[in-house]
């Protein structure tokens, strides 16, 4: 666990962190908790709105052992890219650099013994995350930023539940309890439902964080009284002597260090290929809407299961936050996948007045995702010294406490034989 004081047998080696998301973040607290000296290099400060860390959707959710690819998916990539107001949107211009990601993401779910790996290989991260995460709120100074009370899943009828069955078989199959509501259940946690949902499962063991951005800051906060050193600045590359990480560069120069931890979100597929690695990150970009509280708005976090995205109350309001957009890279944010997010807002809760519908406050960003549903955690193949943790996608936040407690044992020498489906090396020869 990320407690406690600080060993110093390892003090006097250094540890670059690169990334101040809830990844480096973390990461730094637990590499400072085993006693390294640790300095954090960001491009951005923690909490910024331009890291995935800051507006995400918050959930901390057992139940996202389920793949994003699961079988039969193949025969819905036609329609996403035709469709422009589906859960899933893929801009034509993506293809050329998304092709290779799309094939393999689809094959990765194709059958049922390939999701049942990837559901347990997910379990440890997901499994006691709100635990893990109010342990650190708290040492942190901010525990009331993490709330424990589970999360909903909403469906029109029973029968859309049932044809759910696979993702509640692999919950079931990796201890996730849920409790079934019908629609008198449903208004208990949020009265303001629409008509449209009729059942439900409350998951028990689920929670959220009611602020990721400000959340992050102060871990960031908390970080810096424990010693670590936050400094704001570009990395632009390594220093690698036969074979060898010996420093991280930025403008400022070449800082030494006889680790390095590259926790950059999206941007670590370009830092890896400096480094000579393959890490085939691909945005899976995501939009958020945000509006101030309504009446018979959730106590809960819901999933709308039929438009596949979820409303969380946050302590600014409610945010309404999920799908995925498929774009080039660098291309400009298309801002109607908001306005459809707000249109499901407005159905999911009807009582939705204009005022809500005017004080909008939007956002998007890049989650940094895998083909194969899995994180890059583990040592570089190519530089001694050098650790990747990325590759989240849309489990980030919920993952990030197992994470670090992985690259910290990994940073004491530890074989951790647990981290193998998370190995870097598993994409050597993938094309990117
Ligand atoms: C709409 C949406 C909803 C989501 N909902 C959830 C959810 O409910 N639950 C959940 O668990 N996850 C969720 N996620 C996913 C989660 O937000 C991400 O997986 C997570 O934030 C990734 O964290 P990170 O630290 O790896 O990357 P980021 O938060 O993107 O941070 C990357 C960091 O690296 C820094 N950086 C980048 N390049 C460089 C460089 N060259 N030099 C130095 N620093 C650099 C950046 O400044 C930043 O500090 C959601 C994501 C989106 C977009």
């Amino acid at each position: 666990m990320m407690m406690g004081e600080a060993k110093t047998g390892r003090s006097g080696s250094h540890v670059v962190v690169v990334g101040a998301g809830i990844v480096g973040v973390t990461v730094a607290l637990e590499l400072r908790r085993r006693g390294y000296e640790v300095s954090v290099l960001t491009s951005a400060e923690a909490g910024s709105v331009d890291a995935a860390s800051y507006g995400n959707a918050g959930w901390l959710n057992p139940g996202s052992v389920v793949p994003h690819s699961m079988p039969g998916m193949w025969k819905k990539l036609p329609g996403y890219l035709l469709d422009t107001s589906g859960p899933l949107r893929i801009r034509i211009a993506a293809l050329p650099g998304a092709w290779s990601w799309l094939l393999k993401f689809v094959a990765c779910g194709a059958t049922k013994a390939r999701v049942q790996r990837i559901a347990a290989a997910l379990r440890p991260f997901l499994n006691d995350s709100v635990a893990r995460h109010m342990a650190l709120a708290t040492a942190a100074g901010v525990a009331e930023l993490i709330e424990g009370k589970g999360l909903l899943v909403v469906y029109p009828d029973e029968q859309a539940f049932a044809a759910d069955a696979l993702g509640w078989q692999l919950r079931r199959a990796n201890g996730v309890c849920w409790t079934t509501l019908d629609r008198a259940g449903l208004l208990a946690l949020c009265p303001g439902l629409s008509e449209d949902y009729r059942y439900g499962a409350l998951i028990e063991g689920g929670g959220h964080c009611t602020d990721p951005g400000v959340y992050v800051t102060a871990l960031a906060q908390y970080a810096q009284r424990r010693g670590v050193r936050f400094l704001t600045t570009r990395v632009d590359g390594f220093a690698v002597a036969s074979g060898v990480l010996r420093g991280v560069s930025h403008a400022g120069g070449v800082i030494p260090c006889e680790k390095a931890v590259v926790a950059a979100g999206i941007a670590t597929r370009e830092l890896a290929l400096a480094l000579g690695d393959r890490i085939p990150l691909f945005s899976e970009r995501g939009y958020h809407v945000q509006v101030p509280a309504m009446a018979g708005a959730p106590s809960v976090p819901v999933m709308m299961s039929d438009r596949k995205f979820g409303i969380t109350p946050m302590r600014a309001g409610l945010r309404a936050a999920g799908q995925v957009e498929f774009a080039p890279r660098g291309a400009s944010p298309d801002w109607r996948r908001a306005r459809v997010l707000l249109d499901c807002l407005a159905k999911g809760l009807p009582n939705m007045t204009a005022r809500n519908r005017n004080a909008v406050q939007r956002w998007w960003g890049n989650r940094p995702s895998t083909p194969d549903c899995l994180p890059v955690i583990g040592f570089s193949p190519s530089v001694s010294g050098v650790l990747y943790a990325s590759g989240h996608g849309h489990l980030g936040l919920a993952s990030a406490p197992w994470t670090a407690e992985l690259v910290g044992r990994m940073a004491d020498g530890e074989h951790v034989a647990e981290a193998a489906p998370y190995d870097p090396a598993r994409f050597r020869h993938f094309r990117i």
